[in-house]
């Protein structure tokens, strides 16, 4: 059996057009476009091309967007009144801080400076509170999360009553998506077991699974006989195994690998996500869905 192959960066297209044809609407019937700003601080080489991806999608889908970069010996306060400033700003609907922050800034005081309804990454823990509670009160989805449970949806897989086996229960991956898949409604109702270092039997209850989520960032832990036949398969790990010359750019570059074993995984399942290519495409463009959603909520169109 060989596997469909979900392939992120092709779905990712699908709703960045989704996104830009609501865009225009939205700014010839209201005058508003989406306002996004990227707060960087320090020159961390990962970070910055984290947010200057963030800042060309945006761009590209009409958003109004700022890039603010932050020296990295700024002050905690100083980092707070400018979370203010963009609290207090019209223009702005959604406010993202690239994480990592430097040791001496208090990452969660941070968070929590963001007004939870321009908090378009979904931490601040009023999101986090609105997630658990689902339904209507669910108002910005965790990015990554948002990504999976898009992939699943639009792959055209059956959630509603399926097991739904998480591996790893970290507070941006792993709890969130589990939440996310076992609230009543379209794309989820489905029965989770989230599993994690603590668990006795991991194989077990992999072999359960009818949707297999995957986010350890251990290479390979998944083995193919975890994998029941025609299981979905997400594999969310992103691991650096190695580096490779690029052949279209003749520089180094990392070799990554998922946590699922892919080659063998994929005669298996009956849907599978590649690494790279699968998952990752998917983190900014629910960022930018994010950031509509903030806009359409204030006009009162969402
Ligand atoms: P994390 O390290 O915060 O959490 C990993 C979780 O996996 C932990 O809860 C741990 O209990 C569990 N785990 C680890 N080893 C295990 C084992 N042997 N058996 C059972 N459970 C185990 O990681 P994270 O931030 O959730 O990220 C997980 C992976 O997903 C990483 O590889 C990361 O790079 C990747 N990731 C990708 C994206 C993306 O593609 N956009 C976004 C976020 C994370």
């Amino acid at each position: 059996m060989t596997a469909k192959l979900i392939n992120g960066t092709e779905i990712r297209e699908e709703i960045l057009k989704e996104i830009e044809a609501e865009v225009k609407e939205i700014k010839e019937k209201h005058g508003k476009v989406p306002g996004l700003v990227t707060i960087l601080v320090g020159e961390n080489p990962a970070s910055v091309s984290y947010v200057t991806l963030k800042i060309q999608t945006a761009h590209r889908l009409g958003f109004h967007e700022v890039q603010d970069s932050q020296p990295g010996d700024i002050s905690e306060e100083a980092l707070l009144a400018l979370i203010d400033k963009y609290n207090k700003d019209d223009a702005i609907n959604g406010i993202l801080v690239q994480l990592p922050l430097p040791k001496h800034i208090d990452e969660k005081k941070v968070i929590n400076a963001i007004d939870p309804d321009k908090d378009v990454d979904g931490f601040h823990p009023v999101n986090v509170g609105r997630l658990m509670i689902g339904g209507s009160e669910l108002k910005f989805p965790p990015c990554t999360p948002a990504g999976i449970q898009e992939l699943i949806v639009r792959t055209g897989v059956e959630t509603s009553g399926a097991e739904v086996v998480v591996v790893g229960r970290s507070n941006i991956v792993g709890k969130p998506i589990a939440n996310m898949m076992l609230q009543k409604g379209k794309g989820a109702n489905s029965t989770v077991t989230l599993v994690h270092t603590g668990t006795k039997d991991l194989e077990g209850h992999c072999k359960r699974a009818d949707i297999l989520i995957v986010a350890a960032g251990v290479p390979g832990l998944v083995k193919p006989e975890w994998i029941k036949p025609g299981a979905c398969v997400i594999d969310v790990g992103v691991n650096r195994v190695g580096e490779k010359i690029s052949e279209k750019t003749g520089k180094k570059v990392a070799i990554l690998r998922g946590d699922v074993d892919f080659d063998a995984a994929k005669e298996i399942a009956g849907s599978i996500t590649p690494v790279p290519g699968g998952v990752g495409p998917m983190t900014i463009t629910m960022l930018m869905k994010n950031t509509l959603k903030s806009l359409k909520v204030k006009l009162g169109i969402a």
